[in-house]
């Protein structure tokens, strides 16, 4: 698509997106003026859609009406509130049905996964993760290495950028992978990198690890609800991912992890267990049947029964995405969003900041990450003051995601003038 730098162009835009009405099925924070804030902040907390407020009181209602009866009786009975859950969330990472489960925190799914599967040995027992990660999945990793008895050191190898580069290039991924084939336990990614935005290629590195036998995770927190996903046929491990971010869940929102079917279905694989990861036929008769008899499906790795409150918004996000017709036709909105945005920022020509996230479409989501070279609070105050949300990130970038089902091309143009005018 050719982009200009005309209003009435990116005007023309949103009258010709087949998806702006999505926008009106979300609560948009208002600003001081009263009007609504350009809120580019939906990769740390995606907005609420208008139906969850009704879904989540239903359950509330559910519980003030029928007490301890609501676990079968209600309209999505508690006892099995996981299973409306499913199959809009297989459609969105391109599993299968019985390799999704929604349950806990994504850093909680992720130690699962680890007990799971970092099964280290005195020949195989390293990790590879790209750096930098977040936080949270460099402590969960680390622990895990920890609580195994080995040192971090030796069993952690990080795909680094290369030097005065920001993104990681695929092949040095590949490298790494070749290098330390037969010492790789686990290759463990982000789908889409949080802090550049770089999307990386799951498929590809998924290939390059399995004729090593390496087990292969992706952390898909900024890639789930951003870019379609095909964790089935790209034939990856395991992967987890939240709810709050492009999936528009609420805070803390319960999680997803996907097991491939073949360990899915694998009722041998140890796992920290409990009760609702066993087969429901026999969860009741504890004192009866004490030995775990695992379901054969991602639902064996529940623990514990499911919060209804922190689940019932999923069942209203889930919703908007398969009315919005699954992530294809989100995923060509927001290719134009951001390549819109992209070339906004390169006709600013500023030198005052840089976009670290690549320029090549196909390595990234929808999130653009802007290095400011001066003064990067004050840049991110100017925004806030003029009405724009987005964050920032130590120690100099602003990340912005406008997202395909509510945010719209004359925001990024407004986005765009504001950042001129700095
Ligand atoms: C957002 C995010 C997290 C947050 O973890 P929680 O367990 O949900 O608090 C972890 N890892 C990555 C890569 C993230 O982007």
């Amino acid at each position: 698509m050719t982009f200009s730098t005309d209003e009435q162009f990116a005007a023309q835009l949103d009258c010709e997106d087949p998806l702006r009405n999505f926008r009106e099925n979300f609560h948009l924070p208002l600003g001081k003026n009263g009007k609504p804030l350009i809120y580019f902040a939906g990769n740390s907390l995606g907005l609420m859609p208008k139906p969850t407020r009704a879904i989540v009181e239903e359950e509330l209602d559910n519980w003030a009406t029928l007490g301890v009866d609501a676990h079968h009786a209600a309209g999505t009975p508690w006892y099995t509130y996981h299973q409306a859950l499913r199959e809009p969330t297989a459609r969105l990472v391109g599993a299968r049905p019985l390799e999704v489960i929604c349950m806990n925190s994504l850093t909680v799914n992720l130690h699962l996964m680890m007990a799971t599967f970092y099964r280290p040995t005195k020949s195989r027992f390293k990790i590879l993760m790209e750096e930098p990660a977040f936080p949270s999945d460099t402590y969960a990793i680390k622990a895990q290495i920890a609580h195994h008895g080995l040192d971090p050191r030796d069993a952690l190898i990080l795909a680094r950028p290369r030097k005065s580069e920001f993104a990681v290039k695929g092949e040095d991924i590949i490298d790494l992978i070749e290098e330390n084939g037969d010492q790789l336990a686990i290759v463990m990614m982000a789908g889409v990198n949080f802090f550049t935005g770089q999307l990386f290629d799951i498929a590809k590195i998924t290939a390059a690890a399995k004729p090593h036998g390496i087990v292969i995770g992706f952390d898909l927190a900024h890639a789930a609800g951003n870019v379609p996903l095909a964790l089935h046929d790209w034939n990856v491990d395991f992967a987890v991912w939240c709810s709050y971010k492009y999936l528009n869940a609420g805070p803390g929102a319960v999680a997803g992890a996907f097991v491939h079917e073949r360990h899915a279905t694998n009722t041998q694989l140890p796992r920290l267990a409990g009760w609702f990861g066993n087969d429901p036929n026999t969860r009741f008769r504890l004192h009866l049947e004490p030995e775990f008899v695992p379901v054969a499906s991602a639902d064996g790795w529940q623990i514990s029964n499911p919060p209804i409150f922190s689940m019932a918004p999923l069942r209203a996000s889930l919703a908007v995405f398969d009315d919005a017709g699954g992530m294809e036709p989100l995923r060509t909105k927001s290719v134009s969003l951001t390549g819109y945005l992209e070339f906004l920022l390169a006709e600013i020509g500023s030198k005052k900041f840089t976009v670290i996230t690549p320029r090549n479409r196909d390595e990234r989501g929808c999130q653009l990450s802007i290095l400011a070279h001066m003064h990067p609070k004050d840049l991110l105050n100017e925004l806030e003051a003029s009405g724009v949300k987005c964050d920032f990130r130590e120690p100099n970038v602003i990340r912005v995601a406008p997202t395909p089902l509510y945010n719209t091309f004359h925001e990024v143009w407004r986005f765009a003038r504001i950042l001129a005018e700095h």
